[in-house]
């Protein structure tokens, strides 16, 4: 039977106009794939085609991040959300773009090189749940608390694989649209379900992007990456990797990223570093001699590996640096690894007692600067994160805080506390005072 997107809009409709109060918002898990396109692009014209007060119901587009997402795919997404966010604003849609990125502790690097922790392989899987489901779970656990309840929109399809298929009947209420989802309070809604893979080509090349992105372009991406699509995950039973897809350029989970090579082969020659890091991570993970022989919580014994060496650790930070200089040298602005990781990775090799090797060091050598040893360690680093988060509807107080740290550990280092307090006091009325000017 052909897709009946009159029947889809229609259980959008409906769903959309449930008469809950206060009304539940929708979180639509947004790759910038193939299915989760369609299934914004149909919520989308749905709802605009209501008088603007019966838009009322709020539609976050989730958008997850790994930081290390592939470089040309990232790019592409992130044009789709500003032309998400433009285009919600002048047509008047209650439609909003969340961004999420993995806690710092959580990071991929911050993993490897910091912590040790060899690459991922389908024995020992960290990278998913911190990666992907931590930060959109903590987003719609945060809206929870907030409302009571939220929908969760996703672009699963039946057809996609058996797997998924059997997971998806399992959670299906019968004769209800909704599903429940393993968090509490947290209801799933697939609308496209059913789709299957060539009709969503199909309505991609028929129905334009109402938002004004070109679905070609997603088109020729697919094609130039000969690739299939790595969904937002937002739990366990989404399978976030198959064999072909879009995924991060780091993953060590698939024994070729034939996505990479295929960009890299349509011309995207710059991305051969990546794909080079990538495969040494790959061939060397269970070298013993890269790895310690006990591991982080003891253990030990005959055929027991453990993190990355010290050595190894700083040998793939090098390597990584590198890749940046190079791509950077060719006029291609990818980031790599951030400052902020730099300076955790560093705050764990002290934690683990790694004193042989420097971030700076490494950063310096590679780079000819001149970055101090306190340059990239900041103790504090993970608890700002924290502090960050909780402040985030008042980014001044982030600042204040920071500010108030700052001077009580400049004050620590100089082993002179004197006039701490007072200089506390003046920072915190200057703010007051600045606060009730405005
Ligand atoms: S794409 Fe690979 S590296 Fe990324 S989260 Fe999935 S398994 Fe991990």
């Amino acid at each position: 039977m052909p897709i009946d997107i009159a029947h889809i809009t229609k259980e959008i409709l409906l769903q959309y106009q449930d008469e809950d109060e206060p009304k539940r918002p929708w979180i639509v898990g947004f790759s910038g794939g193939k299915d989760s396109t369609m299934l914004l692009q149909l919520v989308w014209i749905t709802v605009s085609r209501l008088p603007a007060e019966m838009r009322n119901r709020e539609i976050y587009v989730v958008c997850n991040n790994t930081l290390v997402e592939n470089p040309k795919i990232l790019k592409y997404t992130e044009e789709v959300l500003q032309d998400i966010e433009k285009a919600s604003v002048s047509q008047g849609m209650p439609i909003y773009v969340v961004r999420t990125i993995p806690k710092l502790e959580e990071s991929f690097w911050v993993n490897l090189i910091g912590k040790g922790y060899p690459a991922p392989n389908n024995a020992f899987r960290w990278c998913t749940e911190r990666l992907k489901i931590n930060p959109t779970t903590a987003f719609i656990k945060d809206k929870i608390s907030e409302i009571g309840e939220a929908i969760i929109l996703l672009g699963t399809r039946k057809d996609e694989s058996s797997s998924r298929a059997k997971s998806i009947q399992k959670h299906q209420v019968k004769g209800e649209r909704l599903r429940k989802h393993i968090l509490p309070n947290a209801f799933v809604f697939a609308p496209i379900e059913d789709v299957l893979t060539n009709e969503v080509w199909a309505y991609l090349n028929q129905v334009p992007s109402p938002w004004g992105s070109d679905n070609k372009q997603l088109q020729a991406l697919y094609r130039n990456a000969n690739s299939g699509d790595c969904p937002i995950v937002i739990d366990d039973t989404t399978p976030s990797c198959g064999n072909s897809r879009f995924g991060c350029w780091v993953c060590t989970v698939v024994k070729k990223d034939k996505s990479m090579e295929a960009l890299i082969e349509n011309g995207e020659d710059w991305m051969e570093p990546l794909m080079d890091i990538r495969d040494i991570l790959v061939t060397y993970r269970n070298e013993p001699d890269w790895r310690e022989s006990r591991r982080r919580n003891g253990s030990t014994g005959e055929g027991i590996l453990g993190p990355y060496t010290p050595a190894k650790r700083a040998y793939i930070l090098k390597l990584l640096l590198e890749a940046q200089k190079e791509i950077n040298a060719g006029g291609h602005d990818y980031q790599l690894i951030n400052y902020q990781e730099l300076v955790a990775i560093q705050v764990t090799w002290y934690r683990d007692s790694i004193f042989k090797y420097s971030v700076s060091d490494i950063y310096n050598e590679i780079f000819g600067t001149d970055f101090q040893s306190g340059d990239f360690n900041d103790h504090l680093i993970f608890e700002k994160e924290v502090l960050k988060e909780s402040c985030a509807n008042n980014p001044e107080h982030f600042g204040l805080i920071n500010e108030l740290l700052e001077l009580q550990s400049s004050k620590t280092i100089l082993m002179n506390n004197k006039g701490l307090h007072n200089d506390l006091e003046r920072r915190l009325e200057q703010f007051v005072k600045k606060e009730e000017e405005k």
